[in-house]
């Protein structure tokens, strides 16, 4: 009994302080935002809803239920990573003069940039018919989603999210801050996307030099309607594909006929979401 009783003391010595991150990680960013709308609401927030439909207290609950879940399998994940660190399977590094400061900020950028490919195609591969009612229909419960939807997966989805980071470090040693701070932006970045509020600056939509920075009605309009706007934080992808949503600027710049154009396509998409 012995040497199980030292390996299970051993596993959670590594997957309890991934659990502790990435469940905390969720809950800081989501409560966060939370927060933030809820101060801020009066102030100005409120003129920036993106819908009209309002998320029922039984959509939070489910969005919080599941992300936890995600959370405790994307944990999972960080312990193998951890496990593989040790055994020389992936590079992580903590020396800040092995790579250099420049190496650092590269990888960081870089794995930004691959993720959003990753998420871009392998979210266009969960809308096939076939595994979208395994790998994506908990994510599309929620049609006008809260920050607390960041994490809100199907079990295939989120191992299907958790399996880039590992996938990535097979190619690419990173420095343990580096990871950090992906994971830090990714989870920002994540729960932005959901909060049903703009967030971002409306010059977005025509900006000729950040136009390529995705606001939050960017992923609000792929809860609302359904068929459009499947990237993460670029809009590289959908505009190279043709995928972004039409009425993406106009809804964007906030202008009323064209929010009333979408509320129509997304009133369509609710139906069939209840069918
Ligand atoms: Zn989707
Ligand atoms: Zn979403």
């Amino acid at each position: 009994m012995q040497p199980l009783s030292d390996a299970l003391a051993s596993f959670w010595q590594i997957w309890s302080p991934m659990l502790i991150l990435d469940v905390g990680r969720y809950l800081v960013a989501a409560c966060g935002l939370a927060l933030i709308l809820k101060l801020f609401w009066n102030a100005g927030l409120s003129r920036r809803k993106i819908q009209a439909r309002w998320a029922s207290r039984s959509d939070v609950r489910r969005e919080i239920v599941t992300s936890l879940r995600t959370g405790v399998i994307f944990s999972l994940n960080g312990a193998a990573i951890v496990y593989g660190a040790m055994n020389g399977i992936f590079t992580i590094y903590t020396d800040f003069d092995k790579a250099g400061v420049g190496y650092l900020v590269l990888s960081v950028v870089a794995i930004i940039v691959a993720h959003d490919a990753y998420f871009y195609w392998t979210h266009r591969l969960m809308h096939l018919p076939r595994l979208y009612p395994y790998f994506h229909r908990t994510h599309h419960r929620s049609v006008a989603p809260t920050p607390f939807a960041a994490y809100a997966f199907d079990i295939p989805e989120a191992f299907l999210m958790a399996a880039f980071t590992p996938l990535w470090l097979l190619f690419v040693p990173m420095h343990g801050l580096g990871l950090f701070l992906f994971m830090a932006f990714m989870i920002v970045r994540n729960v932005m996307g959901h909060a049903g509020v703009e967030l971002m600056p409306r010059a977005l939509a025509d900006s000729r030099w950040f136009g390529w920075i995705n606001a939050t009605t960017h992923h609000d309009l792929h809860h609302a309607t359904f068929h459009h706007n499947y990237g993460l934080y670029f809009t590289w992808w959908d505009r190279m594909m043709g995928t972004e949503h039409p009425r993406y600027r106009e809804q964007l710049r906030g202008r009323p006929a064209d929010g009333a154009a979408v509320a129509a396509d997304s009133a369509a998409r609710s139906a069939a979401v209840a069918s």
